[in-house]
């Protein structure tokens, strides 16, 4: 039988990476992408090579690519990758976000900053998605019946002002209704499209936070009171490349320990 393949994009580390592995683990092929830099900001393939490597001994066929989403010949490299490697996508996951590079009052915020973090967290991926979408309706005229699926990673930040970073709250709000959109246009070729929405999740993008949010979270900001891991956000997607969602096509799937309750 042929295994699906998934594209997924920032799967070097964090949540992208635990995605990768979840989908290894429920036979997927890979291609993964990532955009990374070390400390002296030089471009460094270290830790998606590594990444990549690790989803192999898990079983998989893996490429990877350095590939900036906000970029439309990156994004077209990718897709053509993908094509080149296995000649079919099962499943897109828009997993790559940045947060600002600083934290900012939102009366001293930049403008470039706003550019740079709409262009990674929402122009990319959503363009990104076109494209796959359109390689899927044609997938889908050869193949009536396979299953074809988008996850967005989305953030609660669609929904909760922080307003030291609008930037990224307005990117993560804008990926809801991209959701919404695409679920609504797919929905005639049966290609469902998902929002996958962490909360407060121990990776790189929280790490220089997380005093703050360690305190959060035990003077309960969340019900369930522990950080959220990569793993946890890879579950939800897991079940969702399963097919036990498929009726459920536009929904947001929150993985956040419950913050979106409200309380009283
Ligand atoms: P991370 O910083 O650990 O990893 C980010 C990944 O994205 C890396 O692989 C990196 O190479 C890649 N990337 C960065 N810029 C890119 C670009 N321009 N093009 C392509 N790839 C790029 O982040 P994470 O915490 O794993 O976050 C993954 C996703 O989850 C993001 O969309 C983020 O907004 C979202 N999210 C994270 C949290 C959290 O608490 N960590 C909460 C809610 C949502």
């Amino acid at each position: 039988m042929t295994r699906p393949v998934a594209i997924i994009t920032g799967a070097s580390r964090g949540i992208g990476k635990a995605i990768a592995l979840e989908l290894a683990a429920l036979g997927y092929d890979l291609v993964i992408s990532h955009f990374d830099f070390d400390s002296t900001g030089q471009p460094d393939d270290a830790a998606a090579k590594a990444a990549a490597a690790e989803i192999s001994r898990a079983g998989a066929a893996c490429r990877e690519l350095r590939a900036d989403v906000s970029k439309a010949a990156d994004r077209a490299a990718l897709v053509d990758l993908a094509r080149q490697a296995f000649g079919r996508c099962d499943l897109l996951v828009n997993n790559a976000g940045i947060a600002p590079q600083r934290r900012v009052d939102l009366l001293e915020a930049t403008e470039e900053s706003f550019d740079r973090v709409l262009a990674v967290n929402l122009k990319g991926p959503y363009f990104l998605t076109q494209l796959v979408a359109r390689w899927m309706v044609e997938q889908r005229r050869q193949d009536p019946r396979g299953p074809l699926r988008i996850v967005n990673v989305g953030s609660i930040s669609a929904f909760t002002s922080s307003p030291a970073r609008g930037e990224y709250c307005i990117s993560k709000a804008g990926v809801g209704m991209m959701t919404a959109l695409f679920a609504d246009r797919l929905a005639e070729c049966t290609i469902g499209v998902f929002e996958v929405r962490p909360g407060i999740i121990a990776t790189d993008m929280t790490a220089a936070v997380r005093e703050k949010y360690d305190r959060l979270i035990a003077e309960g900001i969340t019900p369930l009171k522990r950080w959220g891991t990569p793993q946890d956000v890879a579950a939800a997607v897991g079940a969702i490349a399963t097919g036990k969602l498929d009726f459920s096509t536009g929904q947001v799937i929150n993985v956040d320990g419950g913050f979106q309750i409200r309380r009283l």
